[in-house]
């Protein structure tokens, strides 16, 4: 998985001639909206027992749970306090974005859209974040780092008309508190 910042989201140049596991990739994407399988906070024991057994600091690329359905909620397992929303598809995970939210303040944050190269320009990116918006209504949205110049044309085409735009902002101290809780 590696990020797809840069991939233009735009769903009205795909290639003719689609190959099958990029056509169920945007059937996928479709299914964004539907009932999303949810593992709550610090009951997902795998991601417990890995932030057990790698602490943040230590790198390298966390273990992902992967639950049975085409799209997952779960704890991020990257970014504590954060929820992790994530696209599979024939038990490989094929795309996940963290994201959080603080109600008292009306804002979200998403951080580190990313897509299995094979699966980009499938519509993923654009369909998990509008269903995240969907979820928490009324929200302006944000991402916390700041954008990189290969990146800007991606956050550009997908902040269009969606309250914040995705533009950079800190967290509040929420949920500041929130991600430097321990679990
Ligand atoms: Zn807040």
């Amino acid at each position: 998985m590696t990020d797809n910042q840069s991939a233009d989201p735009a769903d009205g140049d795909r290639p003719a001639g689609l190959s099958q596991h990029r056509r169920a990739a945007i059937n996928v994407a479709a299914l964004a909206d539907r009932v999303v399988a949810v593992a709550e906070p610090g009951t997902t024991w795998r991601t417990a027992l890995w932030r057990w057994l790698r602490p943040r600091s230590s790198g390298g690329w966390p273990e992902h749970v992967t639950l049975d359905a085409p799209w997952q909620d779960t704890a991020s397992p990257e970014r504590p306090g954060w929820r992790e929303r994530a696209a599979n598809l024939d038990g490989q995970q094929i795309f996940a974005v963290d994201y959080l939210t603080c109600a008292p303040c009306g804002i979200g944050w998403v951080e580190q859209p990313a897509t299995e190269p094979d699966y980009r320009r499938c519509g993923l990116a654009r369909a998990a974040l509008a269903a995240v918006r969907t979820e928490h209504p009324g929200l302006t949205w944000h991402t916390l780092g700041r954008h990189l110049s290969d990146s800007r044309a991606f956050w550009i085409a997908i902040g269009t008309d969606v309250p914040g735009s995705y533009t950079p902002r800190r967290l509040c101290h929420h949920a500041h508190a929130r991600t430097h809780s321990r679990v």
